[in-house]
């Protein structure tokens, strides 16, 4: 080997050296126990579960792991082991029966990147089961107002009362759960917000926009992706101080986060297979959004664009404009909450729609049996909860045996969708 490629990947592995340790196992209820490896850097993870005997696995790329691991803990946890080789480093959770478990967070603490895993006593189950994660980004905020109606309505304010309500209806269901990128009117920068995903283990990225144009008379919903190629070839009609200020804001990201634009060339199948998952995803919100009557469609196909917020290269990542802010009829809309809960109700049936046809392994959407379980929560009313999912009261009523008696709440309530 030359002396230069030598000295080039020594230099390489300076660079991208990710140093990973075990942590701590301790018990954060009766229930349930929490994992916890420390790493110099948010990491790419995989991890899934495995049964005979059940186990479940965290895959750690582009990580150099000090000495191998071998803890033993308690009922369920038999052992939790870990070893490198190459670059990859191997977390093993042996486990005595199946868990209710988290996909692995990374956050950022003081001491570095905590990765942290639980796992939950569930005597219930079959396999090992855990929730499919979905990330909601509710666009600008704090000191960006993003795009004003005449009437002085804030793009800001509509897109997170727009994300609050999808989160009351995942959080509220069975197998999901949902993350806030922003839950008030803070200001968070881009890179933040898909490296935010990225730390709360996200399964599918959705950014809520109701952005603005010169003309008054346009209007209506649409749905977009990203690729890096599409990005290229509306870089390529921008002017040399544009290309110069996105390139900027592009490398601003923290020395121990991750480089998703690095990542495309590390992982390129990966990357592939998440264009076509966002496609996919995105074209079952816009499904939705148009059988919805309230809302007008802009574009019928979901369409590239250069937003940078959904570059991941691995989450399936859309973005929703759920109208024109700069349109009277689209503001009126998105004005009122009924307006802002059938956007909310398109996109988690989009959701739903793709993850049923895309079952996560280990999910509860794997073995779907065509309903879902609903947790009534206080103040809830039939009527809403029926527009929220899209059915009808009477099929609540059917499929529950209700008869019209009164709900309560903390009770579950199937919802045939
Ligand atoms: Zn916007």
């Amino acid at each position: 080997m030359n002396k230069l490629l030598t000295f080039l990947l020594l230099l390489s592995s300076l660079v991208h050296s990710n140093e990973i340790s075990f942590y701590e196992i301790k018990d954060s209820d009766d229930q349930s126990s929490e994992i916890s490896f420390l790493l110099d850097k948010v990491s790419f993870i995989k991890s899934y579960s495995l049964v005979d005997p059940s186990r479940i696995v965290i895959d750690v790329y582009q990580s150099d792991l000090k000495s191998d691991v071998e803890e033993k803990y308690n009922y369920p946890i038999k052992l939790v082991r870990a070893s490198s080789k190459e670059d990859l480093t191997r977390i093993v959770i042996d486990l005595y029966e199946y868990v209710n478990w988290s996909k692995p967070t990374q956050e950022k603490t003081d001491e570095g990147i905590l990765l942290k895993i639980n796992v939950k006593k569930n005597k219930k189950l079959k396999n090992n089961i855990r929730d499919i994660v979905v990330a909601i980004d509710a666009g600008h905020g704090g000191k960006d107002p993003g795009a004003v109606s005449s009437n002085n309505v804030l793009e800001k304010d509509i897109t997170l009362l727009i994300a609050k309500e999808l989160q009351r209806t995942l959080r509220d269901t069975e197998g999901y759960q949902a993350v806030l990128i922003r839950n008030d009117d803070s200001t968070v920068s881009l890179n933040d917000r898909y490296q935010n995903a990225r730390k709360f283990g996200a399964d599918a990225f959705i950014s809520i926009h109701a952005d603005g144009f010169r003309l008054a008379s346009v209007k209506g919903a649409s749905v977009f992706i990203w690729s890096e190629e599409s990005s290229s070839s509306v870089a390529r009609n921008l002017s040399e101080k544009e290309r110069k200020r996105i390139q900027a804001q592009i490398k601003n990201i923290k020395s121990y986060d991750f480089n998703e634009d690095a990542a495309r060339d590390l992982y390129p199948n990966t990357y592939k297979k998440k264009v076509d998952q966002s496609k996919e995803l995105g074209t079952k919100i816009l499904d939705q959004l148009k059988r919805d009557p309230f809302t007008k469609i802009h574009k019928q196909n979901v369409e590239y664009a250069d937003f940078r917020v959904l570059k991941s290269v691995d989450i399936p990542s859309v973005l929703v404009e759920s109208g024109f802010i700069t349109n009277p009829e689209d503001a009126k809309r998105l004005k009122t909450k009924a307006g802002r809960r059938m956007i909310a109700r398109s996109i988690f049936l989009g959701i739903h729609n793709y993850f049923k046809d895309e079952p996560v392994s280990g999910t509860l959407l794997e073995n779907y049996q065509n309903y879902l379980n609903y947790e009534i929560q206080k103040g809830d009313v039939l009527s809403e909860i029926a527009i929220r999912f899209g059915v009808t009261i009477d099929s609540i009523n059917i499929t529950n045996n209700l008869e019209n008696k009164p709900i309560f709440p903390g009770q579950i309530i199937k919802i045939e969708i």
